[in-house]
Order: structure tokens, then C-alpha cells, then sequence
């Protein structure tokens, strides 16, 4: 396919090409079934097995310990926000949140929603640039669940280990991280991700979820919001998004057999994103990074030009040369490149390249 360009879309977001492949020669029949993976019945063998091999990719990338479930889930990672609430936050208790950026503001608004809930930390005052060390966090030690989001995809702040919250259950939402790089993952009582940023299309978010945490979960919650009913049915108690999870199933197969894992595929992340931070030091302030530098994201690199006109004309001037979507979000303004695990190092080096050549322009 020779028109597809450098696509730094925030999500839904560039897919490993490998899979996009698969999908494609598979479009019309899966092999063996005649009938495409969107037309097949959910209690079939054919999906049942990629059901299966989408879970089993993700223990085996993340070695998601027996403890845990892992349940495919509708209603994006926004619908989390709530549930999460609803399951474990029962009458009388307290939910902490860490808010880095955006997304960790609209977790705990919508948790508000539902019960009682306090910022063990906020990055607010300092424009979400930063991420807290443990010291800084002011932590409720009965509180239900400690959450916090381990990249915030505006802003492009990333955690680079897991927040020290002692016995109160841990939450993360991972939907720009998920599976760019190996984790603690029995450190988690939940961790969950939207998949259209790193493993596949949207309408599917992944939640793994540790066993006992089902113990809290309160009777007569809608079926589709308890976190019981999925676990007990394997995520099939109604109809699963079959076909976002049949590509989770091959882009989750193109990070076990091709890349190796993810120790390897955080290597590779690290070298691609050190290529445009490269540039943005090297610049003289004519590219300022908006992330602190010991919390630089390696899935979404954020940065400003000396004024809005010329952002305007860098994203412009980007996307005739074939780099698209590197407009910042509009909440924040300036530019951002997304360059999850689908970006190839050669999109890196192809922007770097275009920067340096538009700061000699134009600087
Ligand atoms: N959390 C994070 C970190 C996100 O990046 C996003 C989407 N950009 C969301 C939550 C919301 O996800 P969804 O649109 O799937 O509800």
C-alpha cells in the first residue's frame, strides 16, 4: 500500500502492519471457516479460539499473574471511569486519585459521580507536566482503591514505574501504554486500557483484574458494568466487540512472534522517541518539550513552536510531506506525535529529519 503515510494519530492510531495484513487477507474467510471473524457467532470454535489466543498473547506479554482476569470489556476506557466506581467504591468509603493530565481529571469527574473520591496529587497548578515522586502523594490509607493514569496521552506525561501505595489496591488506566513496555503486573489490582491506541480498533478496552477484588463488587449492578458478570462468564455473557478482538489477537501476535516480547519492543520505543527528543534539545528553545524530562513520554511526544502561527504552518507543512495527525489535542494547542508501538523508527526519523529542516526555514 504506497499511499499509507507516517500516521501520528493519538488513537484510534497506526496498527502494526503485519496485522493489518492478516486482517486483510482474512477479511473474507478465516482459514478453515468460510465466514469472516465479524460474521461468525461468538460461541463458535473459530472465535473461540481467537478469544483465547487474544488473552493468552497478554498474559504472556505481560506475564498477567493466575490471580487475575483478563475481560474485553465495550464503552472505551471512559466507561471505567465509572465502573471501576461502582464496583469498589461502596458506601462510606474513600477512592485516592494521582491526576497527571487530562484523562486523570475526567476519571476522578466521573468517579465523583458515583461516590467519594480525593486527589492524592494533582498536577494541575504546574500545567500537567509532571509526575509526582512517592513522597509527594498524599495517601488515604483505607482508601478503596489508589488510580492513576501511567501516560497521559495529551499531555504526553508517562510514569516510569509504578506509584509506592502500599496495601491499598492499586487502578491504572494504560490505555496509551498498554503493552509498549514490560510492567509489575502483580503490583495491579486493575489495569486497563482502551485498545485503539496500541493493540487494535476501538470499542474494545481490556481490563485485568485481580481475583479478590470481585469479593467488593455490590449486587444488582447492570449486567454490562459488573465486573463479576464478566469474569464469571469469560466476557461473553452478551455479544464481545468479536472483530476488535479478533485484531487484538494479531497485533497482540505480531508483539510475541515478531518483536519478542516486551522487553524488546520498550527498547525499540526508547530508541524511536530518543530520535525526536534528540531534536527538540538540540534545537536551542526553538522546540519546547512540554513534559518535565524525567516523565517524557515514550508513546506521545508533546512540543510547542515559538508561536501558534507557525505550529499551524509546522502541522500543515508535515502533513504535504506525509507526516499526518501531529496537531496537538485541542484542549492543549501545539504539536504532538503519537508513536505508539506501530510507528516505525523510520516515521521518527522521517519527522526528526522534516524538523530540523523547518526550523532551518523558518527559526
Ligand atoms: N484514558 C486515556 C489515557 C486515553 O488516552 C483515552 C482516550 N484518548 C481515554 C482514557 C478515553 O478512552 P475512550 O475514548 O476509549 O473512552
Amino acid at each position: 500500500m504506497s499511499d499509507r503515510v507516517f500516521n501520528f494519530s493519538a488513537g484510534p492510531a497506526a496498527l502494526p502492519l503485519p496485522a493489518l495484513e492478516r486482517a486483510h487477507e482474512n477479511f473474507l474467510s478465516l482459514p478453515g471457516v468460510g465466514a469472516s471473524a465479524m460474521e461468525i457467532s461468538h460461541r463458535s470454535a473459530a472465535y473461540s479460539e481467537i478469544h483465547e489466543r487474544a488473552k493468552s498473547n497478554i498474559k504472556q506479554l505481560l506475564g498477567v499473574p493466575d490471580s487475575h482476569h483478563i475481560l474485553f470489556m465495550q464503552g472505551g476506557a471512559t466507561l471505567q471511569f465509572s465502573a471501576m466506581a461502582m464496583n469498589f467504591l461502596g458506601e462510606g468509603q474513600s477512592a485516592d486519585y494521582i491526576t497527571t493530565g487530562s484523562w486523570g481529571s475526567k476519571a476522578i469527574k466521573e468517579a465523583q459521580n458515583i461516590g467519594t473520591c480525593r486527589e492524592a496529587w494533582s498536577g494541575k497548578a504546574g500545567n500537567f507536566s509532571d509526575v509526582p515522586a512517592d513522597g509527594d502523594l498524599d495517601l488515604d490509607a483505607n482508601a478503596a482503591y489508589c488510580h492513576y493514569t501511567s501516560n497521559e496521552t495529551i499531555q504526553g506525561v508517562e510514569y516510569q514505574t509504578e506509584p509506592e501505595v502500599g496495601d491499598v489496591p492499586l487502578i491504572c488506566d494504560a490505555s496509551s501504554d498498554f503493552l509498549a513496555r514490560p510492567i509489575a503486573m502483580d503490583k495491579y489490582a486493575m489495569l486497563y486500557a482502551g485498545a485503539q491506541k496500541n493493540v487494535g480498533p476501538a470499542g474494545v478496552a481490556v481490563v485485568i483484574l485481580r481475583e479478590d477484588m470481585l469479593e467488593r463488587v455490590p449486587d444488582g449492578l447492570p449486567s454490562v458494568l459488573d465486573y463479576k458478570v464478566f469474569a464469571e462468564n469469560d466476557s461473553l455473557y452478551n455479544t464481545p466487540p468479536c472483530w476488535a478482538i479478533y485484531i487484538i489477537s494479531l497485533s497482540t501476535d505480531w508483539l510475541v512472534n515478531d518483536i519478542g516480547g516486551l522487553a524488546k519492543m520498550e527498547e525499540i520505543n526508547k530508541d524511536k522517541a530518543a530520535v525526536l527528543y534528540d531534536v527538540i534539545d538540540n534545537s536551542g528553545g526553538f522546540y519546547s518539550g512540554h513534559a518535565a524530562t524525567g516523565c517524557r513520554s515514550l508513546m506521545n511526544v508533546t512540543w510547542r513552536l515559538p508561536s501558534e502561527d507557525l505550529d499551524k504552518k509546522f502541522i500543515a507543512d508535515a502533513a504535504a510531506a506525509g507526516l499526518s495527525e501531529l496537531k496537538g489535542h485541542r484542549s492543549v494547542g501545539g504539536i504532538r506525535a503519537s508513536i505508539y508501538n506501530a510507528m516505525p523508527k523510520a516515521g521518527c526519523i522521517a519527522l526528526a529529519e522534516f524538523m530540523k529542516a523547518f526550523q532551518q526555514k523558518n527559526g
